[in-house]
């Protein structure tokens, strides 16, 4: 019992202390904080100079897609996904890589000014605090605050990821294209002839993108809406396979209405009389 009471006047007078001393460090610090605010000439310039330059905000176009079949997950490398993607937003890529231009030679400009004008330590008021220390480091981080970072360094990351077929992860891998690469890759998805890609890589990744559309999940619901029946002999076999009526190399795409079931022979014959 004595032992309880020794500790709760040990806890409430170590309580009291930390008070005593916290308190005054807390408002003293206060004092400095409030004195940089007011008072550094750096923070006032920086704050004219920030009217001045207007960067431009720049969206994230970074990529995750998730794969539930392996095969396909081994065969589509992150910049066949980036390709794949480019086609359908490229103007905005575009777009945001020019801003990024612009932003990174405005930054250049505004960091400069900002080393002609901002003089550190010098405030415009006759009042003194002594722990130049503490004034400098309470400076430095409302100066950083306050200070533009945009961004001047234009990339994406292309995430995939292996699941399941229920979805739960199993692997992943990245890849972080730089602006000068996505650049390359646009100027090549845009070398056409009408529908046709030059660039056999190019063509390459988004047929493997469009072919790794059809997931495991999808490959079933296609079975069961076609009643486990190759929709060319009718046959009900155990080597069934999902088949795009319009092939993806001639322009079809991985959707329901594109794709049917049909058997192994089927497949192969039909894929015979295409090439
Ligand atoms: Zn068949």
């Amino acid at each position: 019992m004595s032992g309880g009471i020794l500790f709760l006047i040990v806890f409430f007078s170590a309580v009291a202390v930390f008070i005593s001393i916290a308190i005054p460090i807390a408002i003293n610090n206060d004092r400095y904080k409030k004195f940089i605010e007011k008072h550094s000439t750096a923070i006032k310039e920086l704050n004219l100079i920030n009217d001045k330059y207007k960067f431009s905000p720049i969206p994230n176009f970074d990529m995750k897609h998730s794969y539930d079949n392996e095969n396909m997950y081994s065969d589509i490398s992150c910049w066949d996904y980036l390709t794949y993607q480019l086609v359908y937003i490229q103007k905005d890529v575009n777009v945001a890589l020019r801003n990024t231009l612009i932003n990174k030679k405005l930054f250049d400009e505004y960091k400069k000014e900002i080393q002609d004008t901002c003089i550190f330590s010098k405030y415009d008021t006759d009042e003194v605090l002594k722990n130049q220390k503490k004034l400098d480091k309470y400076e430095r981080k409302l100066f950083m605050k306050v200070f533009k970072t945009p961004v001047v360094d234009f990339k994406i990351v292309v995430v995939l990821v292996l699941t399941n077929i229920n979805g739960r992860y199993r692997q992943s891998k990245y890849d972080t294209f730089t602006a000068r690469e996505i650049k390359d890759t646009i100027y090549r998805i845009n070398e056409k002839r009408g529908n046709f890609y030059l660039n056999n890589d190019v063509w390459q990744s988004i047929c493997r993108v469009e072919r790794g559309k059809v997931t495991n999940r999808m490959r079933f619901f296609i079975y069961e809406r076609d009643g486990y029946r190759c929709q060319i002999c009718g046959r009900r076999t155990r080597d069934l396979e999902v088949d795009h009526i319009i092939p993806i190399t001639k322009g079809g795409k991985s959707t329901p209405n594109n794709l049917q079931t049909l058997c192994h022979r089927c497949n192969y014959r039909k894929g015979s009389d295409i090439y």
